[in-house]
């Protein structure tokens, strides 16, 4: 069976046709600037050279129209009609507490997730104008929701509340949700294979470092903790987010220059992280180069960065009582040589020796640690896709 995955957001959308016998991926492709000037179409078969179709796209339906045509050109398609494709996957950011697991998006489920809303204003939104044009244009074909939120929802309630009044939890849903779970499954799974374990029987951390970035400690294949909270803010130090700050900076910031609380907000999640401190870029590689050449902003940036990784893996590595394995995944995850280097640094008391000639490898499957480690170290590069399309071709077969 053929299954296309959907990841849609506000002006910009993923996809992916993965036939699911073999697992194997046949196209993938991005769509930019819906209901802009120059929306644009961009369309990878394997082995093939990527095609770019520059067309006007208005609302996300256009954009789908043309992800059809394109996934039956008898050119550059995988499919010679859109009945081949068995169901479609749609990533979903926040599936509140309603879902746990991955579901068949029906009516009832649509309406749960419209209720999300609130809980992630930005992400959900453009995920269910995906489904609905997706429906509209394939009534046939069953779709499947999968939820950024579900893994985390195995996590036990003294680790999802926070330590205000409890009814902002009762009436407003105010807890700890976590995000990328899609992720932290998938390299948790690959883990327990990688280690020749049972997923029951391991114990692993998560570091899934991208422009956004999380950490999680899984027990037995069960989320415990996680660093993303409310909303993706909390956590890690990221790209342009602030992670973990003292809240009382938000009233001192809005007083001092004059912003509402909304305008700190949005500094906090776009102007601040990696970009903030060094006043160089969000990206990685723009920053490591900038420290290379001596701009002491950019080298704080990343010692800051890598400094509040080890405080996660320290504080999940004692909430686990020990750990298997830590897991790099996402593009500084998968990439960052000199970033892993920096994380695990002085973490030998802790059992986590990296092995630095290991450490040398980029975006493939492998063991970084050294023999004598007693917690492994493994590069795992994540694929959400994969996950997504796994789930929906299991809940449309069974
Ligand atoms: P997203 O959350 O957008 O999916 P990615 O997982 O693609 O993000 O990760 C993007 C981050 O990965 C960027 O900050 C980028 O700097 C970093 N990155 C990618 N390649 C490298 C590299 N070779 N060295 C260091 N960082 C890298």
């Amino acid at each position: 069976m053929k299954i296309l995955v959907i990841n849609c957001g506000s002006s910009s959308l993923k996809y992916q046709v993965l036939e699911m016998e073999t697992e194997t991926l046949l196209c993938k492709g991005f769509v930019e600037r819906i209901g802009l000037d120059g929306s644009v179409l961009k369309h990878e078969k394997a082995d093939m050279e990527p095609v770019v179709l520059q067309a006007p796209m208005n609302d996300h339906k256009e954009a789908i129209a043309h992800v059809m045509d394109a996934v039956v050109d008898p050119e550059h398609g995988v499919a010679s009609s859109m009945k081949e494709i068995g169901a479609v996957g749609h990533r979903v950011v926040h599936a509140g507490e309603k879902y746990a697991w991955s579901v068949l998006l029906t009516d009832d489920v649509i309406h749960a997730l419209e209720d999300c809303v609130s809980l992630a204003p930005l992400h959900n939104p453009p995920n269910l104008l995906g489904i609905a044009a997706c429906r509209e244009l394939m009534p046939t074909t069953p779709m499947v929701g999968v939820f950024d939120t579900a893994f985390h929802q195995s996590m036990p309630e003294e680790y999802y509340i926070y330590a205000i009044p409890y009814e902002y939890y009762t009436k407003y849903g105010v807890r700890r949700y976590g995000f990328h779970g899609t992720s932290h499954r998938y390299v948790s799974e690959r883990a327990a294979a990688m280690l020749g374990k049972e997923i029951a029987d391991t114990k692993v951390i998560t570091c899934h470092l991208g422009n956004g970035a999380s950490i999680t400690a899984i027990d037995g294949g069960k989320v415990l903790d996680t660093s993303m909270g409310f909303t993706p803010l909390e956590g890690l130090v990221m790209g342009t987010r602030c992670g973990d700050i003292d809240p009382a900076i938000i009233d001192f910031i809005s007083q001092k220059e004059d912003l509402t609380i909304r305008e700190v907000n949005d500094i906090l999640n776009k102007k601040s992280g990696v970009l903030g401190i060094s006043g160089v870029s969000s990206d990685f590689r723009d920053i490591e180069a900038a420290a290379a050449k001596g701009n002491a902003r950019a080298a704080l940036a990343l010692k800051v960065y890598a400094n509040k990784v080890k405080f996660y893996i320290g504080g999940y590595m004692a909430e686990l009582n020990g750990a298997d394995a830590i897991v790099f995944t996402a593009g500084l995850g998968e990439n960052g040589v000199l970033m892993r280097n920096m994380i695990c640094k002085d973490l030998t008391n802790l059992g986590i020796l990296l092995s630095p000639e290991r450490n040398e490898i980029r975006g493939r499957e492998a063991v970084l640690s050294a023999d004598d480690s007693p917690v492994s170290i493994l590069l795992i590069p994540t694929n959400e896709e994969l996950m997504i399309a796994k789930d929906t071709y299991k809940i449309v077969s069974e």
